[in-house]
């Protein structure tokens, strides 16, 4: 099962011609299972420090590796199957809006698709299975503008879950949600987590953060400052 692991590593975002770093020089481990939280003021760098562990962007200095192998050169042949290795649920709203909640998890269920899949691995299976995971039973059929905004960000969970990838990368995923969605949330990625899928999530819901008790990695200005397992919301040491 996957390890990350970042060594020194830097990204620069070009601004008004400057290169501005986003991610200074860090270094961090990752184990299979875990729960971790990232932390840290806006624009303190954990966006982009999940794009950098899910390699949609490439580091300028540094290396992001998978299990020891560099993310980076990791031939294009064998990027979709690297890909499949992360679920991912970004900030932006990303469902397909003219296909219903059903078919926006076929779309991606495809292409995790074993090339004979029995019947349990079949994508209609997956589907029925990641929908009752995530409670969305008797959603299949509506589309994504029927959706409450605690809907949209169960239905893209069950999506970054459909090929039961070994880790899932969150950002903001309670953002504007009710505090009774953010508590759903917590506790389903609890429970997706104790089954065994690391979950990495950048998040703001300090209150939860300090419930839960994980490990804390807080960021200022791309850097690490805290890392701390059972950490506090911000926590240093
Ligand atoms: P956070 O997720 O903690 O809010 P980000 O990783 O989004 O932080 O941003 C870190 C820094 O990088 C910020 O200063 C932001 O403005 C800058 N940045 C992020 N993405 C881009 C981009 N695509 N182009 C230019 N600058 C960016």
């Amino acid at each position: 099962m996957p390890t990350i692991t970042l060594q020194h590593v830097t990204k620069y975002y070009k601004s008004d011609g400057r290169k501005v770093p986003a991610v200074q020089d860090v270094d961090l481990t990752i184990q299979q299972g875990e729960f971790v939280f990232l932390t840290g003021s806006s624009g303190a760098g954990k966006s982009t420090l999940l794009s950098l562990m899910a390699g949609k962007v490439k580091p300028d200095r540094g290396r992001v590796c998978l299990d020891g192998k560099d993310v980076a050169r990791i031939p294009k042949w064998r990027q979709q199957r690297n890909l499949l290795k992360f679920g991912q649920v970004w900030q932006e709203p990303s469902l397909v809006r003219r296909q219903t909640v059903e078919e926006n998890l076929e779309l991606v269920g495809l292409i995790g698709a074993p090339e004979q899949p029995g019947p349990s691995h079949s994508v209609e299976n997956r589907v029925r299975k990641v929908i009752g995971l995530v409670g969305m039973q008797g959603y299949e059929k509506k589309y994504p503008v029927e959706l409450s905004s605690g809907e949209t960000r169960r239905v893209e969970l069950a999506r970054a879950m459909i090929n039961s990838p070994p880790i899932l990368l969150l950002d903001e995923i309670t953002a504007n949600l009710d505090d009774d969605n953010i508590w759903d949330m917590f506790h389903l990625l609890t429970e997706i987590n104790r089954g065994g899928t690391t979950v990495v999530m950048a998040t703001h819901a300090s209150q939860y953060v300090n419930l839960l008790r994980r490990r804390v990695v807080t960021l200022v200005d791309g850097h690490i400052l805290g890392d701390v397992s059972k950490g506090r919301y911000g926590e240093i040491m």
